[in-house]
């Protein structure tokens, strides 16, 4: 019985010059989001954006579910609803109230055996003859119309089931049902970044993070062929895969670090290797930025996490990069993270081991208190590292669905 999907969003709708770029970004996402769908218009008017089939009638069931799974994705998104659409005319809300809330009172009866009911109205076009608590006497009484309502409670704190109906000057739509979004900005409304991915459970999570906060995320991983096996690129090209479902697809740059791991390895203070890992894989990255014009670098680092993640190593590793690096995971538990992993679905592949590009050659002990002075002498110790890193550069693959 619902002919469309209504989109609310809160933050994009408070951004006043930007507004309209928002909205036509959260439009394009919902398109790309409900591809399986190629029937659909998605239009907008003030503050609100819906869907509906291009040449009208209601959703099925099954389409309807569809819309349901993929809008969790949509960032920006803050809620939205199944719909009856109607003109904003009296006759034609109590109409749609009439036909859709049987079903509702009999679902919530069948399964409680009693159930309460109220009406929420609002209406943004004042022009409408009738204000809000007027119109939901109305519309309770529209409900009495077509179900003995004697069987249910009126409750206007709580609930079982909310009429809620929304007037607008150019239409009005009646729901019962609110989904939660994703909350934050539509992906692409922020400059693109570079995420470097590895297989584990922070870098997927940080690009969650950055995709909510509007930034699409290209991707570069490490790996340390022959000393990684395969499937640590395979694991990472199915996280990819993944985060991927929320975004316009980004690209994954695969990259392999071992000439200069085994530099390092015969070079310098095997204490400082992680950490000079770390200072060459942020000038790779940087490099690859700038070339594909991706404004940033996004880590999956957290303070504290591990010996390479202390302040003062994250200090001396940051010193590498002559571009902006972000780490949206920075002061988040690891518990929190894992919170996030599962629900954005990545849990399940990152919680398989696989080795580690930074694990090869690593040392028992690393250190936890990295002096620069002291890093750059290591560094020293390399001869003409620029030539290898450029080498690892060119050899670089790009695995992407584009
Ligand atoms: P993650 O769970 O993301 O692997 P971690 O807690 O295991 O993080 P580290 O292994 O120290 O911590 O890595 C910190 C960050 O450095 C990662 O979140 C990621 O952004 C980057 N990183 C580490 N290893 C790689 C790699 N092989 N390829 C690309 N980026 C990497
Ligand atoms: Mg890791």
């Amino acid at each position: 019985m619902f002919n469309a999907v209504i989109c609310r969003y809160n933050e994009i709708a408070i951004k006043g010059g930007n507004r309209n770029m928002f909205e036509s970004r959260m439009i394009e996402n919902i398109y790309m989001l409900l591809k399986e769908l190629p029937s659909i218009k998605v239009s907008r008017e003030r503050g609100r954006i819906w869907i509906k089939h291009e040449k009208g009638g209601d959703f099925s069931c099954e389409e309807l579910e569809l819309i349901k799974e993929n809008l969790q994705r949509a960032f920006g998104l803050s809620s939205f609803s199944p719909v009856i659409m109607c003109r904003s005319e009296l006759s034609e809300i109590e109409k749609a109230v009439e036909k859709s809330s049987p079903e509702y009172f009999r679902k919530v009866l069948d399964a409680n055996g009693k159930a309460s009911f109220r009406v929420r109205a609002r209406r943004s076009f004042k022009s409408f003859p009738f204000e809000s608590k007027e119109l939901e006497i109305k519309l309770a009484e529209a409900a009495s119309r077509s179900f003995d309502v004697k069987k249910l409670a009126v409750n206007l704190h709580k609930a079982d089931i909310t009429i809620g109906c929304e007037v607008r000057e150019k239409f009005s739509f009646i729901f019962y049902e609110e989904f939660q979004g994703p909350g934050g900005l539509p992906t692409g409304s922020s400059s693109p970044v570079l995420i470097l991915l590895s297989g584990g459970i922070d870098s997927p999570v940080a690009s969650y993070m950055m995709m909510k906060r509007g930034c699409r995320v290209n991707f570069i991983t490490f790996h340390s062929d022959p000393y990684t096996p395969p499937e640590t690129v395979e694991k990472v090209k199915k996280l990819v895969e993944l985060i991927n479902t929320y975004q316009r697809p980004g690209k994954l740059f695969i990259c392999n670090l071992a000439p200069i791991q085994k530099m390092i390895r015969d070079n310098c203070d095997e204490k400082y290797r992680t950490v000079l890992y770390r200072r060459m894989m942020f000038r790779i990255a940087a490099k690859v930025a700038r070339y594909n014009r991706l404004e940033a670098l996004v880590t999956g680092e957290s303070v504290g996490q591990v010996a390479s993640q202390t302040i003062i190593n994250l200090g001396v590793i940051d010193n590498a990069s002559p571009m902006l690096v972000l780490r949206p995971l920075a002061g988040i538990d690891k518990i929190d993270t894992i919170k996030i992993s599962e629900k954005m679905g990545a849990f399940e592949i990152s919680k398989i081991q696989v080795p580690d590009s930074c694990t090869v050659f690593a040392p028992s002990s690393p250190v936890t208190s990295a002096r620069l002075r002291r890093v750059i002498d290591e560094e020293e110790k390399l001869d003409d590292f620029e030539t290898v890193l450029n080498e690892i550069r060119k050899n670089i693959e790009v695995f992407s669905r584009n």
